[in-house]
């Protein structure tokens, strides 16, 4: 997500509010739905949980101090797939 300054103050202050553990366990349980969602649900469950999945995740990237980490593992592996299917068109 590309969060604006405004955004992130917010979800900062949600993070704060509730805390590590509780944020992680609420991650967790957004997850759930959101498999559900993506397994049986309509367009507008799945629009509704990728977003509470998004939220979540901006938070707990915080809550662990992780999110420069995270980008980083996120640009490799964007790089690697990108190598394989070049990879595979060579098959
Ligand atoms: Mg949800």
């Amino acid at each position: 997500m590309n969060l604006t300054r405004e955004r992130r103050l917010k979800l900062n202050k949600i993070a704060e509010h509730y805390g590590k553990e509780h944020q992680r366990l609420k991650l967790i349980e957004e997850l759930g739905e959101l498999t559900s969602a993506l397994a049986t649900g309509t367009e507008g469950d799945v629009i509704g949980e990728l977003a509470d999945v998004e939220v979540m995740m901006e938070q707990i990237k915080d809550l662990f101090g992780v999110r420069t980490k995270v980008e980083g593992v996120i640009t490799l592996k964007i790089e690697r797939q990108i190598r394989r299917i070049a990879y595979e068109r060579t098959d």
